[in-house]
């Protein structure tokens, strides 16, 4: 049964929307927009934020001037602005703008992980050494994603033992902080929870987090799994934007909003205004030129009764 008692006090959600979001955009937005976007996400009290990705623009033309975007925020103290670095080239453009965090990628799977950045993922972690040997001479933390952690489009369903060695790989390097990506939207709760467990049993140094996508319905589900089975940290985008060019068939990430709406609604702090995030979202809608996924956007927040008697909606 599921019970206040056990659930925790306070969950940290990490917006993912300037970067993960935008990057699949078909319409790239402006430095000025995603600076507004990221002040925004500021305002409403969110702790944690992905801001952008040194990538070359001549491949991600979404995340160009990623170095202006992170000059002109507006930083809030207190606030962990993130920057996503795809190789040693990109954490050195990182570094000279001063991010809080970098934050690397590797997939759990060989097959995935050749398709995304052309390259094994032994050779993947040859490249985070040297990143993380940079970071470390401007004492910034480095963490990472593990994409495809529960199901590669390519080789099925993730064995659990795979993504605990590949973190603990991680974890050697100096890597504690470590987000398994859903990357496909195919994982089930129980999955979740299993994954979960199997960390705290043979890994409890390592601090996990989850980043859903929403394709089959079961992202939401799989926050309270993750929660339910100790896990405190996850990763949603504003609107529910967001998806992967190279995974067949994924979709957005979980939305900020509906995660937030759900976790108010049971007692749970994450620190945000729902309000003041979905004018964030207006925002959003607004810029990116179409309508957002987000359930809890469409249906707005708190449910306010309406007294209207005698009507049959189902
Ligand atoms: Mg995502």
């Amino acid at each position: 049964m599921l019970e206040r008692a056990d659930l925790p006090e306070r969950v940290e959600i990490k917006d993912v929307s300037p970067r993960d979001g935008l990057q699949f955009e078909p319409k790239p937005l402006s430095v000025s927009d995603r600076v507004h976007l990221v002040d925004l996400l500021t305002a409403a009290g969110v702790p944690h934020i992905e801001v952008t990705s040194f990538v070359s623009p001549k491949w991600l033309p979404q995340m160009a001037g990623a170095n202006e975007v992170m000059a002109r925020i507006e930083r809030k103290p207190g606030v962990t602005y993130t920057a996503l670095v795809p190789n040693p080239k990109g954490a050195e453009l990182a570094l000279a703008a001063k991010p809080d965090e970098l934050m690397v990628f590797v997939s759990a799977s060989e097959t995935h992980n050749y398709k995304n950045v052309h390259c094994s993922i032994s050779e993947s972690l040859g490249g985070f050494h040297r990143i993380c040997d940079m970071a470390r001479g401007e004492a910034v933390p480095v963490t990472a994603v593990i994409v495809t952690a529960f199901a590669c489009p390519y080789e099925g369903r993730v064995p659990v033992h795979s993504v605990l060695d590949l973190s603990v790989r991680l974890e050697s390097m100096g890597i504690a902080d470590i987000t398994l990506g859903d990357t496909v939207g195919a994982a089930n709760p129980l999955q979740v929870a299993e994954m979960v467990h199997a960390f705290r049993l043979n890994a409890p140094m390592i601090r996990v987090g989850l980043h859903f996508h929403d394709n089959r319905g079961t992202a939401l589900a799989n926050l309270l799994a993750g929660i339910m089975a100790g896990c405190v940290r996850f990763e949603t985008a504003l609107g529910g934007i967001g998806g992967s060019p190279f995974s067949p068939g994924a979709g957005g990430n979980l939305a900020t909003e509906d995660a937030v709406y759900c976790l108010q609604e049971m007692g749970i702090k994450t620190g945000i205004d729902l309000e003041r995030l979905m004018d964030a979202t207006r925002f959003l809608e607004s810029a990116i030129g179409h309508s957002v996924p987000s359930r809890v956007y469409q249906a707005g927040g708190r449910m306010v009764p309406t007294g209207v008697e005698g009507v049959i909606d189902g």
